[in-house]
């Protein structure tokens, strides 16, 4: 079969390369000029199956209102006249219960431990080079009522298979000394030992590299216009440098994917933007940087060491498809970075970047098939997409090649 791919990010070409070793013929279509442009450009570099808690809760409902009354709040709902915020925002409520929020964390915890194991199969059978390092999280408290939440929440995930300890101040430090440095109370933290770091940039690109030596097409620099539909299928696609048609199409396009989907019906997609910041800086001191990746659970603040720098990650903005950035939006995280690892990076030369998470109210994408026959879906892993990208590529792949995923999709599925 030949399938088109719409889309170059870590989503579309990691559903290329399992749809390759399926013996496909594939096609990936981007407007950028090469892999990784957008979202999965300068993420968070986290593979967290240990963090897979649905964002959606009671919890996360109070801190969301909150952030509509007091200023410089890492997490920020910004109400405007919008019908599809306003539809999402309806539908992410409802998911805010102690049982959905349950259900939620049950499927995000599955599709992320599944993918961590394809994830190896991946780097084993190309090895692909992106810096990953698989030495675990630390999930960090400042204050022992917060630590013990998340010791609460973290039992699901452990009967879920996951492996997660709750760690005091004295232990922390002991596997991640850097902290040590720090002014930042620690109460204590949730360490992920199995979780692990690495630049989803660099891992795409390479992935990309290697299945165009395996006969993949890419066909960059190509804006994608509309889908055209004939006959209750997708007969191709129509781009700015003309058609381009398969058998079988997915739709793999990030925050734009509902855009494209409702071109051909499908008007059921809860596909927003949730932006982020990103910076990173080159080290200063090495010796005094995290080997571990982290998350400062109070002020939303996370690091990853990406072999000679440091790339941290912020803020969770819901209001629209703008990725513009300007220094001051970094000042709080410059600020945080040299509280908690002083004199570790170089904080005069850091390159600025924003994108936008595809979230859904579940925190679950939706994978696989459409009520048109030949389209597919592989979209809306919000602040999951690295940790999900290998096994929601191999999803897809079985999903189209006729063979049952090896994991349920249930809460995956567009309905
Ligand atoms: C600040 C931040 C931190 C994050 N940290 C983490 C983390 O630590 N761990 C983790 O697991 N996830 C993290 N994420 C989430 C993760 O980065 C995303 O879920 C993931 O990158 C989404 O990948 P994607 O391929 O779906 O989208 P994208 O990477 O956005 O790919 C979509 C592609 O579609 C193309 N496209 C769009 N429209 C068109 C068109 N009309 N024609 C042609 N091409 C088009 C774009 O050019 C783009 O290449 C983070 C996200 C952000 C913003």
């Amino acid at each position: 079969m030949h399938v088109i791919i719409l889309g170059a990010g870590v989503i579309g070409v990691s559903t290329a390369h399992q749809l390759l070793a399926d013996g496909h013929r594939v096609t990936v279509v981007d407007e950028a000029v090469q892999p990784a442009e957008g979202t999965s450009f300068a993420n968070g570099g986290l593979v967290c199956p240990g963090h897979a808690t649905a964002w959606a809760s009671p919890h996360r409902l109070r801190v969301f209102l909150r952030s509509l009354y007091r200023r410089n709040q890492p997490v920020r709902f910004k109400p405007k006249p919008d019908p599809a915020l306003a539809a999402w925002g309806l539908k992410f409520l409802r998911q805010c219960t102690t049982a959905r929020a349950a259900i939620n964390t049950a499927n995000k915890s599955r599709l992320c431990r599944y993918s961590q194991a394809v994830l190896h199969q991946v780097v084993d059978s190309t090895g692909v080079e992106y810096g990953g390092k698989r030495n675990g999280i630390l999930y960090l408290h400042r204050t022992v009522a917060s630590l013990e939440r998340a010791a609460e929440d973290a039992k699901q995930l452990i009967d879920a298979g996951q492996r997660l300890d709750v760690l005091d101040r004295d232990q922390v430090l002991r596997i991640e000394p850097a902290l040590a440095y720090g002014s930042g109370t620690i109460a204590g933290a949730v360490y992920a030992p199995t979780d692990e770091t690495g630049d989803a940039c660099r891992f795409t690109r390479e992935l990309a590299n290697w299945c165009a030596t395996q006969g993949v097409e890419f066909r960059f620099d190509t804006r994608i216009v509309r889908l055209v539909q004939g006959r209750g299928r997708i007969e191709a696609i129509e781009t700015d440098r003309g058609p381009i048609s398969g058998d079988a199409y997915v739709l793999a396009l990030g925050v734009h994917t509902p855009g494209f989907a409702r071109q051909v019906g499908l008007n059921r997609l809860p596909i927003y933007p949730a932006k982020g910041y990103s910076m990173t800086l080159p080290l200063r001191e090495p010796a005094r940087a995290p080997m571990l990746g982290g998350i400062d659970e109070h002020s939303l603040l996370v690091w990853a060491r990406l072999d000679d720098r440091l790339r941290i990650t912020s803020k969770v903005e819901i209001g629209g498809f703008d990725t513009g950035h300007r220094p001051k939006d970094f000042a709080r995280m410059l600020a945080l970075t040299e509280a908690r690892f002083p004199g570790a990076a170089d904080l005069s030369a850091p390159n600025y970047w924003a994108g936008l998470r595809p979230l859904t109210p579940e925190g679950t994408p939706r994978l696989g098939p459409t009520p048109i026959p030949n389209l597919y879906l592989n979209a809306g892993h919000g602040h999951l997409g690295w940790t999900m990208a290998s096994g929601s590529g191999r999803v897809v792949a079985d999903v189209i090649s006729g063979r049952p995923p090896a994991i349920s999709l249930d809460g995956m599925r567009y309905t």
